[in-house]
């Protein structure tokens, strides 16, 4: 059933524009999961409020650098290893199962849309996962836990037992190289969606912002969802301005 948005035009425009889609993209960041309690990077209070990240070509040179990333990763497991999915998250995994949502594309790290129900093939993670850890230079996987309670426990650093490379968490760092089969995936899915959602990002973190702009472009319908204004709402269609989780529970009428 769904919940009462009668005379809120714009959640009924929005209900109306998801209910005509036949193959609509959900394009994600941060924003989708603070109401999980994951702080997001550019709100008040947000990680970069406090420490910066750590660009790819530093972590690659400096033990300092490795340091402080592997610091930050311990810092956000605390929270990110506890986060349940939470009503935005679900509202977006009902339209996956309504056949409404081809493709979630997110630039999350916390794997929150398939714990939430949506089938992995249909997730593309532009920025890869951070629940586990792989070697940069032969992609050898490891799993978290002993990495992080080693460096909490004495600070060790990990490197890879096969070829002596440096490891880090599975995740794309500023100056990384962008997951190819990843980006190609987003891109088939934006070229062919009818609707564009992009909800709980602040739109400037590129490439990944080029794929609302590029529907756009193509005839999509393009819709922005996200507490504050962002750099791309003069391009869209729609512009609500909300809390994420009441808006799209009140859209899908999910739980
Ligand atoms: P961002 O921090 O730049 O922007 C998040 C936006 O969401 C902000 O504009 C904020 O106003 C909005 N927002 C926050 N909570 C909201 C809510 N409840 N309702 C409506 N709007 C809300 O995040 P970004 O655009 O995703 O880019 C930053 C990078 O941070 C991404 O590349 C991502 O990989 C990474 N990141 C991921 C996580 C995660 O996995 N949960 C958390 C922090 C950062």
């Amino acid at each position: 059933m769904n919940a009462p948005i009668a005379g809120d035009p714009d959640l009924e425009r929005l209900r109306a524009l998801i209910e005509g889609a036949r193959r609509a993209v959900v394009f994600t960041g941060a924003g989708i999961s603070t109401e999980s309690g994951i702080p997001d990077f550019r709100s008040p209070g947000g990680i970069w409020s406090r420490r910066r990240p750590v660009d790819f070509r530093d972590f690659v040179a400096s033990e300092p650098a490795r340091r402080e990333a592997w610091s930050q990763r311990a810092e956000s497991h605390r929270t990110m290893a506890h986060a349940e999915p939470n009503h935005g998250h679900r509202a977006v995994a009902s339209l996956v199962h309504r056949g409404i949502v081809t493709t979630v594309i997110t630039q999350n790290i916390d794997g929150l849309h398939q714990r939430s129900g949506v089938p992995p093939e249909r997730v593309v993670e532009l920025h890869g996962n951070s629940t586990y850890a792989k070697c940069i230079e032969c992609e050898a996987p490891y799993p978290l836990d002993p990495i992080l309670d080693a460096f909490e426990r004495d600070g060790a650093l990990p490197v890879c037992d096969r070829c002596g490379g440096h490891v880090k968490t599975a995740t794309v760092s500023f100056g990384q190289a962008m997951p190819e089969a990843a980006m190609r995936r987003a891109e088939a899915a934006t070229v062919e969606c009818d609707l564009f959602l992009a909800i709980g990002s602040s739109l400037v973190v590129h490439p990944a912002a080029g794929f609302p702009v590029r529907a756009k472009r193509l005839g999509a319908t393009l819709v922005i969802l996200n507490r504050e204004p962002t750099e791309l709402d003069a391009l869209a269609d729609l512009v609500l301005n909300r809390e994420i989780g009441p808006a799209l529970r009140a859209v899908t009428g999910s739980n």
